[in-house]
């Protein structure tokens, strides 16, 4: 009995150690490539707790505003009606509720958006620094919906759920010389405020905690795009980074998604300079079908003789949708048909959909576009490997 109680104990300690993870905020900066100079702040639901420099001031309900702004070297916060609350260097506006959310405009740019859970706001260099202390889910929700693919399958969302989610932990390191964890632009991940869509909300809970590591236990390096055009890319082939889950597979999932295919022309004779402005050495007698080339299988290089140009350098250079594509001369003409949409490294979202619809589980899709991967609970984590999980305890 002893024993079992024991246990019992144990397992009520346990609970609350996950607990507490499953509580765990992230902050982050909003608008931080902009001189924010003032900002309107509007308690949406809920209520919150505005405490200054360390002390609890107010409370603010729905419709109540506050407006803030740099002034010499501290923020002076008014009440809407302008009655001056006074000037601080450090503002918090704690959601008093689970459920409370506000609205932020920032001046002087004019900017709006609705964020959940708490605001941190400090003076910072002549600038006003403004933070959202969000719980983990529902900041993973956002960038999930930021990331496009509206009207999805559940499955689907909570395979982008665990990505953006390993992704996000990779990267708590970003900026943490400038009191956050990550930024709301795509230098991080792309986050616009609060999550509109119920499926991605319940994607996110329900994949709590959960993250994607290699075959040694260090988290992936979460690459996707758009769609691979029936084969992936290998990871060093672009990026010069040699990943063994980012490897180049066969992908049957996609080939009717919007970005499979597109096409491109140019005269032949542009075609001919860019490619003597890169090294090859053509004569005037060179045949036309000379220029031809079937991509299949993905190449990595453009060849004519012995003079060569990476598919990636076209793709860059012309701004193409993807390096995944055959060109063929027709009437002084250069046709590039192509396939697929972006980098091709890692999970293709619209293969990803596809197998969604099909019944494919979250992890099932995982695992058939990163090879040889496990997805974890965050708590089990080894810190020695992946060292940025540390800054979130
Ligand atoms: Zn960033
Ligand atoms: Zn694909």
């Amino acid at each position: 009995m002893k024993s079992q109680l024991k246990f019992f104990y144990l397992y009520i300690c346990c609970q609350v150690i996950v607990t507490s993870a499953l509580s765990q905020n992230v902050k982050i900066g909003l608008f931080n490539e902009l001189n924010t100079q003032a900002i309107v702040f509007s308690v949406a639901q809920g209520s919150y707790l505005l405490t200054a420099d360390g002390k609890a001031i107010l409370t603010l309900r729905p419709l109540e505003n506050l407006f803030i702004e740099v002034t010499n070297d501290s923020l002076a916060c008014y009440t809407i009606n302008n009655q001056a609350i006074g000037r601080f260097k450090t503002i918090e506006l704690r959601a008093m509720t689970d459920s409370s959310w506000f609205g932020l405009r920032v001046l002087p740019y004019n900017k709006f958006a609705y964020y959940d859970d708490n605001l941190l706001l400090s003076y910072n260099l002549g600038k006003l620094q403004t933070i959202n202390s969000i719980d983990f889910d529902k900041y993973i929700a956002a960038v999930v919906e930021a990331e496009g693919g509206y009207r999805a399958h559940i499955e689907y969302y909570k395979t982008q759920a665990v990505l953006c989610r390993t992704y996000a932990i990779a990267h708590l390191d970003r900026h943490k010389d400038e009191n956050f964890f990550l930024c709301d632009a795509t230098h991080c991940q792309a986050y616009k405020g609060k999550v509109k869509t119920p499926a991605i909300i319940q994607a996110a809970k329900s994949t709590h905690n959960e993250v994607v590591v290699d075959e040694d236990s260090v988290l992936i390096v979460a690459a996707f795009h758009s769609n691979c055009g029936g084969i992936t890319e290998n990871a060093e082939n672009v990026w010069l980074l040699k990943k063994t889950y980012l490897q180049s597979i066969r992908d049957p999932y996609c080939a009717q998604g919007k970005n499979a295919k597109w096409e491109f022309k140019l005269p032949l004779d542009k075609w001919k300079s860019y490619l003597v402005e890169n090294g090859f050495q053509l004569n005037k007698d060179t045949p036309p079908s000379t220029f031809n080339f079937l991509q299949i299988n993905r190449h990595q290089y453009y060849k004519i003789g012995n003079d060569s140009i990476s598919f990636q350098k076209i793709r860059n250079d012309f701004k193409l949708k993807s390096a995944f594509f055959s060109l063929e001369v027709k009437d002084g003409i250069l046709y590039f048909y192509g396939r697929g949409y972006g980098h091709g490294v890692g999970l293709c979202q619209e293969g990803a959909m596809q197998m969604a619809l099909l019944g494919y589980t979250y992890k099932e899709i995982l695992q058939f576009y990163y090879t040889r991967v496990h997805i974890i609970n965050i708590n089990k984590l080894n810190p020695t490997k992946n060292p940025q999980i540390t800054l979130l305890k």
